[in-house]
């Protein structure tokens, strides 16, 4: 049974770092990308273009269980054949080849438009780390207006507005909303930190890591609140920003991380956000977690 922890008020914020590095050392991270949507992406770093339109996708309809959606991407890129910019240059083809195609709420023809929209965008501005990185540059180093500014582009020139169904419009959600955009984000962590084996850093030179905000959902979310990160209730944009600061104080150069650490932990989901002695057993942040603090710690 684990031992509850003595935590000391003053030395909380230490102690949390040294949790989330020790979480960070301890992640097999090659044998978990090979069971994340990243993967995907590392099959195509070859060829920058297709990668970014595949991480795009991929990211775009990272909902739900990870093995489902693995399964649904490796059946959509199977259809679009090795060159995704090839696949999206030609319109009818692409509607054609996703025909049939179908996860939660996206339908193939959701998949087509993003693709066109995506692989326009990236024709007008010769890759779509060069739109965003463009976009940055507009609004001064505006994140989340050069975001949405991204997703107007996408949106507009995939004509996914226009669609009938809620799929397409929530493929790319808008980022000057309240939404936390974790699938963005994810996108964004993918594309821009790294190389490191799982994030592929390909969007490096338009980006700085340290503009990146945490992709926020459910397991990320009740982790930092376990952690003392936020307390705020929901995954908006708000608790996205509150949870990325608070780790701006252990790493300010690259907030996220400790991201793709704490999400494999979260995905475990063993978590039960309460002092449960067998499915906290093992847990890498048991001796920083609000639930084992003596009462009275902080
Ligand atoms: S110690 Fe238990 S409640 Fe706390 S974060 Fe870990 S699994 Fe969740």
């Amino acid at each position: 049974m684990p031992r509850a922890p003595r935590v000391d008020r003053l030395a909380a914020g230490g102690a949390v770092h040294r949790a989330l590095e020790e979480v960070f050392d301890r992640c097999d991270r090659a044998a978990r990308v090979k069971t994340d949507p990243v993967e995907f992406v590392h099959r195509y770093a070859h060829a920058p273009l297709d990668a970014e339109l595949v991480a795009l996708v991929a990211s775009s309809v990272a909902f739900g269980n990870v093995t489902a959606l693995r399964a649904k991407l490796a059946d959509a890129l199977e259809r679009l054949g090795p060159s995704l910019t090839r696949a999206a240059d030609d319109e009818p083809a692409v509607r054609r080849k996703l025909r049939g195609w179908v996860h939660r709420v996206y339908t193939g023809d959701d998949l087509a438009g993003l693709l066109v929209g995506a692989r326009r965008v990236q024709r007008a501005h010769g890759s779509l780390g060069a739109a965003l990185g463009g976009a940055l540059r507009d609004t001064e180093g505006d994140l989340r207006e050069a975001l949405a500014r991204f997703v107007d582009a996408i949106r507009r020139e995939g004509k996914l507005d226009q669609r009938a169904g809620r799929g397409a419009r929530h493929l790319l959600p808008d980022p000057r909303g309240a939404s936390g955009c974790k699938r963005l984000l994810l996108l964004l962590r993918w594309m821009v930190r790294g190389p490191d084996g799982v994030d592929l850093g390909l969007w490096r030179a338009q980006v700085d890591p340290a503009q990146l905000l945490v992709p926020v959902d459910v397991h990320i979310h009740k982790l930092a609140k376990n952690l003392g990160l936020t307390r705020r209730a929901g995954t908006s944009f708000r608790t996205t920003v509150e949870i990325t600061d608070a780790l701006r104080r252990f790493d300010a150069r690259d907030p996220t991380r400790f991201d793709f650490a704490l999400c494999h932990l979260g995905m475990a989901g063993r978590c039960p956000s309460k002092r449960d002695p067998v499915r906290c057993e093992g847990c890498g942040v048991l001796p920083v977690c609000r639930h084992w603090a003596p009462r009275g710690a902080g």
